[in-house]
């Protein structure tokens, strides 16, 4: 039986038409996107699952906001806002606005990471892996082996590994771990949270090593909800609370804003106490994001941010949110169908390889379900299997991921429970007919991060 949908906490003052294209239609926009959905115009998508990040829709509050930007190039009043905000939210120091969370990774991971140096996380996100390589450094997962077993529901299936962590420092030389990086939530293991307990073991022994902790914090506000109910310790804190003492265990953040602070655009660094290297990350952003009291972002866009940081942990609005990802999921329980489970924050995980067993990772099963939520119900959502790992460098050989999942992911205040229903639905009349539906191959491919562009062709 499927769980009860928890209410909207707000309600709508202003609408965007979408579209709903024809079967027939779909099918010729599709095969004119080349199988590839980043190919697609928007608005020939009905419900658009693409990515969370920067979709989210702004309260009356934010746009009202957006009027009273401070536009000055320095020292405006809407940089000291966000100031104020951020410093009391999270109880560090030093804050620079950038304008999205690899801009922050860009400004930051250069100061700590060079060659020879490595970085640990408890999973990198791609662009977070991407600026650890560009600094020169590597990039070392160490998620707990849960993580690895969508049907496994454990409270905590993002955490890090600790044992592991504490290996791999020692094989490495601590003198050699420029950065322990914890993602929260985790973000490539299905939005699956981090406890405070594990938070605190890693802590231990950065402390025990002297290695800095930074956390990647673009779903902070999700990861206190599940805390507070799922950590018996914390059921009777507030988000605010959880949220301090999450942060006490880093040393400085990045974040983009897109996510939990329910902007379009924008991003944070924050640096606790340490001084010395904030002066040079101010140094950086002024050479890449632009002077330190904007940051890359127009003061509306401040203002914006020190709005939603607010609504982002109101705790009404993150129940009713992971309440609809929840309210999704128990439908795909009573159906049988099979996805990361039980659900993270930003969204459904659907495990693709269960779906199609007959379609082999390299015929990409994750792909081809994206596809057919397109077909059957305009629906736009993307692989997270071995077609967006790609290929060896060395040997130029297709990898094969340890997962195919094809990610439904939920822009926040944006879908009701009609278009949840039709998600469901949607993935029913797929799995009705799943042994029918063929895999892809790739026509053409850039060498990297190849997901975005590749043109591909169904398999006869
Ligand atoms: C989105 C995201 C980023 C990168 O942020 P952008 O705003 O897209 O540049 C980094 N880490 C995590 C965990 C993310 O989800």
């Amino acid at each position: 039986m499927s769980i009860k949908y928890v209410p909207e906490p707000f309600r709508i003052k202003m609408v965007e038409k979408i579209k709903m294209l024809t079967r027939e239609e779909r099918i010729e926009k599709i095969k004119e996107a080349k199988y590839n959905l980043f190919n697609l115009a928007a608005e020939d998508v009905y419900i658009d699952l693409l990515t969370d990040s920067g979709t989210n829709a702004m309260s009356d509050d934010q746009w009202a906001g957006i009027m009273k930007g401070d536009e000055a190039y320095a020292g405006g009043k809407s940089y000291f806002k966000v100031l104020e905000t951020v410093q009391s939210i999270f109880n560090y120091n030093f804050v620079q606005p950038v304008h999205q969370g690899r801009a922050a990774e860009k400004v930051l991971f250069p100061l700590l990471l060079q060659k020879g140096k490595v970085a640990i996380s408890n999973m990198f996100f791609d662009t977070t892996r991407a600026h650890v390589e560009l600094a020169g450094a590597r990039a070392i997962d160490c998620v707990v082996p849960e993580a690895k077993n969508p049907e496994l529901r454990a409270n905590f299936k993002g955490n890090m590994d600790v044992e592991k962590l504490e290996k791999i420092i020692l094989e490495h030389g601590p003198e050699n771990v420029g950065l322990i990086v914890m993602t929260i939530t985790n973000n490539s293991a299905g939005g699956q949270p981090v406890s405070i307990d594990n938070m605190r073991n890693v802590s231990k022994i950065a402390k025990k090593y002297n290695i800095k902790i930074c956390i990647d914090a673009a779903r902070f506000a999700e990861n206190a909800f599940f805390i507070k109910e799922r950590e018996d310790e914390f059921k009777n804190s507030s988000i605010e609370e959880i949220t301090k003492i999450m942060f006490s265990y880093g040393d400085m953040f990045t974040m983009s804003a897109k996510k939990d602070a329910i902007l379009n655009m924008g991003g944070l660094l924050g640096v606790k106490n340490d001084e010395e290297l904030f002066g040079k990350v101010k140094a950086n952003c002024i050479c890449f994001e632009g002077f330190t009291t904007y940051g890359g972002l127009s003061g509306r866009d401040l203002e914006a941010m020190a709005q939603g940081l607010k609504e982002g942990m109101d705790e009404d609005f993150l129940r009713y949110r992971i309440g609809q990802i929840q309210y999704l999921a128990s439908k795909l329980d009573d159906e049988n169908i099979a996805y990361q489970s039980p659900a993270g924050g930003h969204g459904i995980f659907v495990d693709a390889k269960a779906m199609f067993p007959h379609i082999p990772y390299n015929e990409y099963p994750g792909q081809a379900l994206a596809i057919e939520l397109y077909i059957e119900a305009g629906i736009r959502t993307c692989d997270i299997g071995s077609y967006m790992l790609g290929n060896d460098p060395d040997s130029g050989k297709q990898l094969e991921a340890d997962f195919e999942f094809t990610r439904l992911a939920i822009p926040r205040r944006v879908y009701t429970q009609a278009h949840f229903d039709i998600m469901a639905e949607a993935l029913l009349e797929i799995k009705k007919r799943s042994s029918s539906i063929k895999g892809y191959k790739i026509t053409w491919e850039p060498p990297i991060l190849r997901h975005f562009q590749a043109s591909l062709e169904p398999l006869k």
